[in-house]
């Protein structure tokens, strides 16, 4: 019988480990409730507009990572935004998406069995079958299950399904916990006053960081700023109106800002980075046949969440299991 990968999640975890399984002969699918690939490699679009919303950049420290970023270069997909060596917390050369950093993950859904908008929201573990259900009733097994959502949303899956409590390694993934984030998108009239390279970063106050994406090679009409929060700020203010809260947000920026505001809108991340991310690249359970991969390991940047993906496939491939398959 054909045996194959199930893959919850279509972040650059998921996507790159459906990759990496690929190219080596194993089947897999990837299954993901947004509706779009790319999970918070996240590019917002609205007219004439457009700002990469969650992550800003991605870092290339780990030779592992290299061949993959050079190939994403070579196509022209992500280009070289600013290197800061040497400056506090800002070490290494950052990369930015050519055309807002989601288009990475467009790219790579191209050679994928992807079915966005398509929730797990049940799982079964049958006679060494896995079965995923999805919300609106469809079914999908596999031999192997890969779960790259945030951990928390992982492990909350297996507890509604019964399935944790036969986890090995399920109080370590359970201890993860993550910080909420907020997102102002800021439309200018005119130019920021952000300095280049077109970033800034904040340690006091409610703004912890801000991009101009026109200094970072996102085309659009207008200046468009983006204003990430501090996460007690998220937390604070998760119910607020965004009139309430993009307006502190921008008060607070507005010095760097240079420009009138002619509109603005918020966005919400549940899971925005893990607090205490897993000191390990990914975890299999090879009894279950079950790993976690993704962010939630390592330093929960999208370069430790691309690796964790790959390093993922690569134990299932070495684990012989699909051979011949
Ligand atoms: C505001 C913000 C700014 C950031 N800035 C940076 C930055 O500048 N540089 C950097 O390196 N990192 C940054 N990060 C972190 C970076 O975005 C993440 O570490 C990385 O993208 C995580 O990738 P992932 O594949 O592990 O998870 P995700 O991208 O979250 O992918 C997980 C996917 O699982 C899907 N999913 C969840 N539950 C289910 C389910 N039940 N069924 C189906 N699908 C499901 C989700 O829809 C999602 O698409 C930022 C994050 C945020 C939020």
């Amino acid at each position: 019988m054909h045996r194959q990968v199930g893959i919850i999640g279509s972040g650059i975890a998921g996507l790159l480990c459906a990759s990496t399984l690929n190219e080596a002969g194993i089947s897999c699918f990837v299954l993901d409730k947004g509706r779009g690939p790319g999970g918070r490699m996240a590019t917002r679009y609205r007219g004439a507009f457009k700002w990469d919303h969650g992550a800003q950049y991605f870092t290339l420290q780990d030779e592992r990572f290299q061949s993959i970023v050079i190939e994403w270069e070579r196509l022209g997909l992500v280009q070289k935004w600013f290197d800061l060596k040497g400056v506090e917390g800002m070490g290494s050369t950052r990369y930015v998406g050519t055309d807002g950093i989601n288009s990475i993950a467009q790219y790579l859904k191209k050679s994928l069995e992807v079915f966005q908008e398509t929730r797990v929201d049940h799982l079964f573990y049958e006679n060494t079958i896995w079965h995923l259900e999805t919300e609106k009733g469809a079914r999908f097994t596999c031999d192997e299950l890969v779960c790259t959502q945030p951990i928390p949303q992982g492990i909350s899956l297996l507890k509604s399904s019964g399935l944790f409590e036969g986890l090995s390694d399920g109080a370590l993934l359970d201890s993860v916990r993550y910080e909420k984030g907020l997102s102002t998108l800021v439309v200018l009239a005119g130019a920021s006053a952000i300095a280049e390279p077109g970033c800034l970063r904040l340690k006091d106050g409610i703004i912890a960081w801000m991009a101009d994406n026109s200094k970072k090679g996102l085309t659009s009409e207008h200046t468009c700023v983006t204003l990430q929060a501090q996460p007690d700020f998220a937390k604070e203010h998760w119910n607020s109106l965004d009139a309430v809260r993009g307006s502190l947000m921008i008060e607070a920026a507005k010095a760097y800002l240079g420009s009138e505001v002619t509109d603005f809108h918020c966005h919400r991340w549940g899971y925005a980075f893990a607090k205490n991310p897993i000191k390990a690249t990914h975890i299999r359970d090879g009894a279950l046949a079950i790993s976690f991969a993704g962010d939630g390991f390592g330093k929960s940047r999208v370069e430790t969440a691309a690796l964790s993906g790959v390093l993922a496939a690569e134990e299932i491939i070495q684990s012989n299991k699909f051979l011949g398959s």
